[in-house]
């Protein structure tokens, strides 16, 4: 047993009840926290001086008129002091993307990857690190920090979030690409003194739909389940359940796209025949008409899936989101047709809200989670002398 952990888990646990009771965008005082948790105003002050020194909480001006009473001391979430940095790749771009804790969203300017993504991982980490850590010391420079950098690919990456596994429409295997970008933005970073980030890479499905649940879709918190369906270059689903983003065993999960909706069908990228994506996705042009053949293949693939999960609602994110007022009616109709459940509990389809941003809020969202669930681990923190 240990009773020093136990105490640090519970101030984790504290710090974590005071940051929710200072919603982002609201001022409040250490009083009225301290009213709305239930813990003591001495607790509170000093939850809140460890969230303050974090970069994470900050004091403004009293918002009361003048003579209204003892100034109360104000308190709200900093913005842009810690950040998480967000990094999508796709064949043809690279996004990158800034959130913080306080609801500000920064987008970076795009970088352009034809052909560097298609070509070789170098290429991509060599036209990608510096525009990262341009950002990075661009926020150290203005009395910031990012706390980590999360990268969004087309593909499988091996637990742990270090290797793309095999990313079909880049022609990637086996790469170890965050190994390969921190070492290039720590080169970068060196040369000014500033310790580079973490990296840790995840499937963009999966980031995508981690955005849709917490900024989209999902944000008014009504929605605990969700199926999402990105359609890029490739096609690709993130599966929400219970508020967590589920990757599978292996973290594997949620490729619908190599489903095989055409038995003996099209040479799929991944070397399969038939897959969904070589009827619905591909290098089409994004405003092109989607078939109805694809819709039907659509529909087969994502019935199968809410058979599977039983999600509340079905998102038709990516590319799909051109369609959106055509498709969602379609397969709102196909589902409401194949899914076995759906004569009794009526599984919604919806398109998403974020559009083609979605997997790079995601990304950054990630970047900052380890953060959000414990600020002592907040890099403006350990930088402190
Ligand atoms: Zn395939």
């Amino acid at each position: 047993m240990s009773t020093k952990a136990d105490g640090g888990e519970v101030r984790r646990h504290n710090l974590g009840i005071v940051l929710d009771a200072v919603a982002p965008g609201v001022v409040t005082s250490r009083a009225e926290v301290a009213a709305a948790t239930g813990l003591t105003k001495a607790t509170v002050s000093s939850l809140v001086a460890d969230l303050v020194a974090a970069g994470i909480l900050e004091h403004g001006a009293d918002p009361r008129p003048p003579g209204a009473g003892r100034p109360a001391t104000p308190v709200r979430r900093r913005a842009l002091a810690v950040t998480g940095l967000g990094v999508e790749i796709t064949a043809r771009h690279g996004r990158v993307a800034e959130v913080d804790l306080a609801g500000s969203v920064v987008d970076h300017p795009a970088v352009d990857l034809t052909p560097a993504a298609t070509t070789s991982p170098a290429a991509t980490v060599a036209a990608l690190a510096g525009p990262i850590a341009e950002a990075v010391r661009a926020r150290v420079g203005a009395g910031g920090a990012v706390a980590g950098v999360a990268v969004a690919v087309p593909g499988l990456v091996a637990p742990g979030g270090r290797e793309v596994v095999v990313a079909p429409t880049l022609g990637w295997e086996d790469v170890g690409l965050a190994d390969l970008l921190e070492t290039e933005i720590g080169r970068q970073l060196d040369a000014h003194g500033i310790a580079a980030p973490a990296v840790e890479v995840a499937n963009e499905a999966n980031d995508a739909a981690l955005a849709e649940f917490r900024r989209g879709v999902g944000h008014d918190g009504g929605v605990r389940s969700m199926l999402y369906l990105s359609v890029g270059t490739g096609v690709g689903a993130g599966i929400v359940i219970d508020g967590e983003v589920f990757a599978g065993a292996h973290g594997f999960g949620g490729e619908l796209g190599h489903m095989i909706v055409v038995p003996g069908g099209t040479r799929c990228s991944c070397g399969k025949r038939g897959c969904l994506e070589t009827v619905i996705g591909g290098a089409t042009d994004p405003a092109a008409a989607i078939t109805s053949e694809a819709v039907e293949a659509l529909a087969v693939a994502l019935a199968t899936a809410v058979d599977l999960f039983d999600p509340e609602v079905v998102v038709l994110g990516g590319r799909l989101q051109v369609h959106a007022a055509a498709l969602t009616a379609a397969v709102q109709a196909a589902i409401d047709q194949r899914a076995l459940g759906a004569r009794w509990v009526g599984y919604r389809v919806e398109a998403g809200v974020l559009g083609p941003r979605a997997a790079v809020l995601g990304a950054a969202d990630r970047a900052l989670d380890a953060v959000r669930l414990d600020p002592r681990r907040s890099p403006l923190l350990t930088a402190a002398p």
